[in-house]
């Protein structure tokens, strides 16, 4: 099903045009608006006139994190402040946050993506969508909450936690979709195993929205196959309106990416330079249709790839794989490169792994990976608990190359976050 047959099926070369058309305005209105964008494009010998074709976009300056914490709060935008009408900003733990602004077109662009991601899933207006995301300063509920209202589907602010309360909604209410982070699905997953068999076939719930951090295929399949439903993945990032960027379609084969609303790249994080359709590496995007904060070459430090061909579901908006991660999650251990997801893979593919998991680093430069397992595994044979530890050793030295330390804890003993899951301790630090 479509949102917008005619925008999400565009042949390439209008698509192509349409995004020169709006990146030259995008970058005029910058280059005229905005003091910072202005000089940086100076810096750097380039005017909004260089951009005869969309490959000049190469020409552009990046616009890092460290920029937008720079220009905290308003120094980005490019109307007045009583022409804003909603503020957001990004969930990071450290610093300053980063502020976006959104206009009234703004926030209807974000929605109307989002509309079409839901669409394209088959939630309609006689979908209820229980919305279990932090509704706040987090793009992730009040965004996904616009969206699915612009589908006429009703919506349920549950928010996140609570998790009783948010299995009686969905009974009560008849949730066919849910929103929500992959931490908190394997939790929620937890406590309606616990309700029980009966239980699950009282409820409508046939579908999944899952994204906000990053999770591994194993970790998709354990979910769908625990919740029942079909998940689809989710990407976004609140410096591009939050979710909505891109979504996975019917047939969930990578996301769509809005080129409509967005301009994408993949660069190799070391040195910037564009890679070719295929190959891994950080994805870079411009918006294309936001009016109070536009935002040139985003570094959004995501690892991910453009997936070549055409997907079956008729879209020309060209599809990314799953996030491989973040350029930062990645941690160097005795000179190897390791992401968390690698480890998660490993674990999420082996019997017996339940759902949580941590990874602590040593000051000696030694790894241990806690890891819950089945309450019968755990209370049963020492020698069957022995050859699973044994057994996650080997799988994960085969893929990371250090022999990790593997801890097996009993279920729900590791904490699980309400918001994003911390995964990584990394005491090697010393202060
Ligand atoms: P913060 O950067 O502070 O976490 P956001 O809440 O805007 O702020 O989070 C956006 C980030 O979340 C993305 O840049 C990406 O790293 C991660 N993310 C969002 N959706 C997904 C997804 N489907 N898969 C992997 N990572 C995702
Ligand atoms: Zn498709």
């Amino acid at each position: 099903m479509f949102w917008q047959k005619e925008l999400e099926t565009l042949n390439r070369s209008r698509l192509e045009a349409l995004q020169l058309k709006r990146l030259r305005e995008t970058a005029a209105r910058v280059y005229g608006k905005v003091p910072y964008y202005r000089k940086l494009f100076k810096n750097n010998g380039v005017t909004p006139a260089h951009l005869k074709a969309l490959q000049d976009i190469s020409k552009l300056p990046f616009t890092t994190r460290d920029d937008l914490q720079k220009n905290y709060p308003d120094k980005l935008l490019t109307i007045k402040h009583h022409d804003t009408m909603r503020l957001h900003t990004s969930s990071g733990t450290t610093g300053k946050p980063k502020a976006v602004f959104f206009t009234r077109q703004d926030i209807d662009v974000a929605a109307n993506n989002i509309a079409r991601c839901l669409t394209m899933t088959g939630v309609t207006k006689k979908d209820v969508l229980q919305n279990m995301m932090s509704y706040g300063l987090f793009t992730g509920g009040l965004m996904m909450h616009y969206g699915a209202e612009k589908v006429g589907a009703l919506v349920i602010p549950s928010a996140i936690g609570n998790t009783e309360r948010q299995l009686m909604l969905m009974e009560d209410f008849g949730t066919t979709s849910i929103h929500l982070t992959p931490s908190y699905a394997l939790y929620l997953s937890d406590v309606l195993e616990k309700k029980g068999r009966e239980f699950r076939k009282k409820l409508k719930l046939k579908r999944a929205y899952m994204g906000a951090e990053p999770y591994t295929e194993e970790t998709k399949n354990k979910i769908e196959k625990l919740l029942q439903v079909k998940v689809y993945n989710s990407y976004g990032l609140t410096e591009m309106n939050g979710p909505g960027v891109a979504f996975e379609c019917e047939f969930q084969a990578g996301m769509h990416l809005w080129e409509d609303s967005y301009i994408m790249e993949i660069v190799d994080p070391k040195t910037g330079k564009q890679l070719p359709d295929g190959e891994s590496g950080e994805l870079i995007l411009t918006t294309l249709t936001r009016e109070g904060m536009p935002i040139i070459r985003y570094r959004t430090r995501d690892l991910t790839a453009i997936l070549p061909g055409k997907c079956k579901c008729g879209r020309t908006h060209r599809r990314i794989t799953r996030i491989k991660g973040r350029a930062d999650d990645m941690f160097i251990l005795r000179g190897v490169n390791i992401y968390p997801q690698q480890i998660e893979r490993v674990l999420m593919s082996v019997a017996h792994v339940e759902k949580n998991y941590q990874i602590y680093l040593d000051a000696n430069d030694k790894m241990t990976v806690k890891v819950e397992i089945t309450k019968k595994l755990f209370d049963g044979d020492l020698d069957k608990l022995k050859k699973l530890q044994l057994d996650l050793t080997e799988r994960l030295r085969a893929e990371i190359l250090i022999r990790p330390n593997i801890e097996l804890v009993e279920p729900g003993t590791l904490p699980v976050s309400e918001g994003k899951a911390k995964r990584v301790f990394d005491n090697r630090k010393i202060y």
